[in-house]
C-alpha cells in the first residue's frame, strides 16, 4: 500500500500537501533541513541515509540512482539484481524486495512518528527493529517456499568475537550528517547518527572515520 502511494504520488509529504492544499510547511520532519518531497524523505534525507546504510546489506541510498518516486517504486517491485551462481535469481529479488519494503516503511514510519509526536530520535532502536523484521520476513518467504531456511545468507557478517564498526557521511546544504554502525556477529550491536557543520564531503568522510575511532575507544572495542 505504502509503495502504490509512492508510485501514484500521493503520500501526504510535506510538499504534496502543499501543492495539493497550498501548505507553507515544507520542511522534512526527520531533518528539518530540506523540503519534503518522497525523493528527499526516503532518499536524500542524512537520517534516511543512515538508515538504508544501516541494515544488514550496508547499502548506501546514493548507488540506486533514484530520480522520481515512479523509480523509487520500480527499485522495490523489481530491484536491479547481480545473478549469483549460489542463490537463485527469484530468491534474490523477492529477499531485496522485503529489505527495501521495509527499510522504507521504518522510514516513513520514523518520519510520522517525528512528525506527530516530541519523541526524541532513537535511530538505534529504529535499524535494531528493522533489522529484526528484515530477518523474520526473509525467514517467513524462503520457509513458504520450502526452502531450507539459510543460517548463512550472501551478506557476511563480521566473525565472531570481533566487532566491525562501518561509517559513513552525507552531505546536505552546509552540514554533513555522519553515522557510524558497530556489527557483530550476529547483526548490528550498536549506532550513532550526528549532524554537524562541514561543507567538504572528503572532510566529512574524514570527520566521520575519526568518530567511529573515539567511539571505539570510549566504548572500549
Ligand atoms: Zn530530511
Amino acid at each position: 500500500m505504502l509503495i502504490w502511494r509512492i508510485a501514484s504520488n500521493v503520500l501526504p509529504t510535506k510538499a504534496n500537501l502543499a501543492h495539493r492544499m497550498g501548505g507553507t510547511a515544507l520542511s522534512c520532519p526527520v531533518c528539518k533541513q530540506e523540503d519534503e518531497t518522497i525523493i528527499h524523505l526516503f532518499y536524500k534525507c542524512p537520517i534516511s541515509r543512515a538508515i538504508w546504510f544501516s541494515n544488514p546489506w550496508s547499502l548506501h541510498s546514493d548507488a540506486f540512482l533514484v530520480t522520481n518516486h515512479k523509480e523509487l517504486a520500480m527499485l522495490v517491485i523489481d530491484p536491479p539484481i547481480i545473478p549469483s551462481t549460489s542463490t537463485p535469481i527469484k530468491s534474490l529479488k523477492e529477499q531485496s524486495t522485503i529489505q527495501l519494503a521495509l527499510t522504507i516503511d521504518t522510514i516513513w514510519q520514523l518520519r510520522n512518528q517525528q512528525e506527530h509526536s516530541d519523541v526524541q530520535l532513537n535511530f538505534f532502536s529504529t535499524i535494531k527493529t528493522l533489522e529484526t523484521k528484515i530477518w523474520e520476513q526473509i525467514k517467513m518467504v524462503e520457509t513458504t517456499v520450502g526452502e531450507r531456511v539459510r543460517t548463512a545468507p550472501r551478506w557476511s557478517t563480521p566473525p565472531q568475537g570481533t566487532i566491525k564498526l562501518n561509517v559513513d557521511a552525507a552531505m546536505l546544504n552546509q552540514l554533513a550528517a555522519l553515522a557510524v554502525v558497530a556489527r557483530y556477529s550476529i547483526g548490528v550491536l550498536k549506532a550513532w547518527t550526528k549532524i554537524v557543520p562541514l561543507n567538504d564531503v572528503l572532510m566529512a568522510e574524514a570527520a566521520a572515520t575519526l568518530w567511529a575511532v573515539e567511539i571505539a575507544k570510549s566504548e572500549g572495542y
